[in-house]
Parts: C-alpha cells; structure tokens; sequence
C-alpha cells in the first residue's frame, strides 16, 4: 500500500497521494529508483491506488478489495509491465501493447503500462512511445523506471513528470544548485546557453515564485518586469516551468523536515513552506506539470503567465 512508504519516500508519496485524491495523476511518470530496493513495489502501491475502486470511498489505500488482489497476482488485464527483452527494449513489445489497447474492450477506468528500466529503449521503441507520450489519452497513464533519469533519452524525458525516489546511495560527489538544475533542466536549449545566462534565468524565476507569495495577485500587474524581460522563448518558458516545479519540490522537501535535493536553504523557501500547507504545495506542483503541458500548443505567453498565476493563487 502507497501509505507504506509514508516514511521511506515522504516527498514522492506526497505528490502522488495528492494527485491520487484529487484525480489530477500525469499521464506518464519518469521514476528514477536512486537505489530504493523496494521501487517495483512501491510503484505498484501507486498503481493500485490509481485502480482501486475504493479509492474516493477511503482516503487511506485499500490494498485488500477483490480488484486490489488481483493486481496483486499479477492477472489484471489492464496493467501491463514491460521490461528489456535481451539487453533492450524493443520497437515490437511497444507494438503489441499499442494493439491491445486499440483492440481490447477496457475494463474498469484507466490502463497503466509499466516500463521497467527505460533507458533501456532502444532508437525505435522510443520513437513509437513517444507517440504514445504526445497523444496522451485520458485513461491511459504511463510509469517509467529507470535507475538513472539522465540515460533516458531526452525526448522522452521532457514529456514525463519526473519523480526521483529517495536515493540510498551517499557516494555521490556533491554538486551546487546550478549544476544540479542544469542536469535536470531537459529543454535542448540549455546547452546554448551560457552557465552565466543560465545563473541568470533560474535567480529571475525563483524571484518570480518568491515575490508571487509575498505579493499574490498583485504580481499580475509586474509580469513584464519580473518575467517577461528575462524569459522569453518557448524553450525558456519551459526550462522555467522546470525550474518552479523543483523549487517547489524543495519546499515541500523543507516542510516535511527532509534534507533539500536541489536548492540551498535560505529564508524564502522558509517563508513560502510556512505560507502554504503541505497540500498547498502539492496542489501547486500538480498545477505547474498540468500548465507545462500547455506551452507546447503555442499558448499565447501573457496568457499563460496570467493563467499561472491565478492558478497558483487559487483563483482559477
Ligand atoms: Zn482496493
């Protein structure tokens, strides 16, 4: 049950508990292991809880309903698990299961598909989910494993909610915030820009979030100078998105008394984790993944700054 890992996944339990409660899940989620021995397990919790009937009756994860047991054994029809066949994951495993959903009568509400060690796609398959990925349908919600985020191809990256359990493995050198973003960050253009630029957009987006819960609404009326001056092309409204949705990670990470992953801690983070509860927090991080989906349908930019910060204050 999802409520197991309470304790040993405290921030991704959280978003996905939220999402799961107030029916806003992702169409397809990027789950990087960090070493968590018991990650197959722990996606499956989040399955069943996206499944189970009982669900909107008990806020708690069911676990025990006729539903809940079958996908324990391994028989539901509509969860299917994919993993490398020999050393990759190929084009037709991705095609078989893109005919079954096609051909088969769905069951229930939703089909998940689960595919373990993603990296492990090879050119072909990746292109042929990656259809699956730009046309998301409603019932169907894609879950990504991999150890390590970064040997996903980019493409395929950019179009997941990524979720990054906690690691187990301290071994790893320490990097600062910039270089931590700049792994992260998945638009291509990124690699243009100059680690200066970059320094540059990441502080002009943080002062955003930060001066957006000083001031609320009465941000709308600064959109040009706190935004509209420094982030301007698609590419950077989308590394922007990428950049609030982790800060806000990290205030949820502060607020649930767990080490930062991304950003040092200074008085703002502090500020905002006391302004807003912990639902709060999940509630804007959904909304940012939701709003980042729209920038690749060409949305006018005032629009969506607008959007984004009503959105974010609640009003919307
Ligand atoms: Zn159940």
């Amino acid at each position: 049950m999802l409520d197991g890992y309470k304790d040993s996944q405290p921030i991704v339990y959280k978003i996905l508990k939220n999402a799961i409660i107030d029916d806003k899940s992702s169409h397809a989620y990027l789950i990087e292991t960090g070493g968590f021995y018991d990650s197959f397990n722990f996606v499956m919790s989040f399955v069943k809880s996206l499944l189970c009937p009982l669900k909107k009756l008990n806020k708690n994860n069911c676990g025990e309903c006729h539903q809940c047991e079958v996908i324990d054994s391994g028989n539901f029809p509509e969860i299917d698990v994919i993993a490398p066949d020999g050393l990759w994951i190929k084009k037709e495993q991705l095609q078989n299961l893109q005919k079954e959903f096609t051909t088969k009568a769905l069951i229930g509400n939703k089909r998940i598909y689960i595919i373990k060690q993603a990296d492990r796609l090879n050119k072909s398959a990746a292109n042929s989910i990656l259809k699956f990925l730009e046309e998301p349908d409603n019932n169907i919600i894609a879950i990504l494993i991999t150890d390590n985020i970064y040997s996903v191809l980019t493409t395929i990256r950019s179009r997941c909610q990524i979720l990054r359990l906690k690691s187990t493995d301290i071994s790893k050198e320490p990097l600062n915030t910039i270089e931590k973003l700049k792994q992260i960050i998945t638009v291509n253009q990124k690699d243009n820009l100059t680690t200066e630029t970059l320094e540059e957009k990441i502080q002009k987006v943080i002062e955003f979030v930060n001066y957006l819960e000083k001031n609320h609404l009465n941000t709308l009326l600064y959109i040009g100078k706190l935004w509209n001056d420094y982030i301007t092309s698609k590419e950077e409204i989308e590394m922007a998105y990428e950049i609030m949705i982790n800060y806000y990670k990290d205030i949820l990470n502060y607020s649930l008394n767990q080490p930062l992953e991304i950003f040092e801690l200074n008085n703002d983070i502090k500020m905002i984790s006391s302004n807003n509860t912990q639902d709060e927090i999940c509630r804007k991080i959904n909304k940012l993944v939701e709003l980042k989906e729209l920038i690749k349908y060409n949305i006018n930019s005032n629009l969506l700054m607008d959007k984004l910060i009503m959105t974010l204050e609640g009003v919307i």
